[in-house]
């Protein structure tokens, strides 16, 4: 018997794919789109690496120090064509005792029963991972 939480796993992992497909197909000539929430840094004992990853896709620069490095990755991302896109972040809310949260991305709302307030999540609806906004109890 197959339990209900594989049953969500296996549906998250086919609409992952589903949505890297769509993705991969809105851009035939090759252009890069980075869906990320972060730029990261990592210093290697001799210069700053800059870089932002999503789904496979990556693009990085270096520099002695971090500002060098950004303006790098800045002066990357403008002269590849790569395009960043910071995702919106969603809203949690209650919905009588319920937690609930609208996918800036699709617009599913995901209910999350068994918790006062979350940071993060994976939608349900397109398989985004979904930053959330802090909870401000009215
Ligand atoms: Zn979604």
């Amino acid at each position: 018997m197959v339990s209900e939480r594989l049953v969500h796993h296996r549906r998250n992992a086919r609409l992952r794919r589903k949505n890297r497909a769509a993705q991969a197909k809105a851009h035939p000539d090759g252009m890069k789109l980075i869906r990320t929430h972060e730029i990261r840094l990592k210093w290697t004992g001799e210069k700053v690496i800059v870089f932002a990853e999503a789904e496979g896709e990556r693009v990085e620069a270096f520099g002695p120090d971090v500002p060098a490095a950004l303006e790098a990755l800045a002066e990357r991302i403008r002269i590849e064509g790569v395009k960043l896109r910071a995702p919106a972040w969603a809203q949690q809310y209650r919905d009588g005792e319920t937690l609930k949260a609208v996918c800036p991305e699709c617009g599913y709302i995901t209910t999350m029963s068994d918790f006062a307030s979350v940071i993060a999540y994976i939608c349900e609806g397109c398989g985004a991972g979904v930053d959330v906004e802090p909870f401000v109890d009215s």
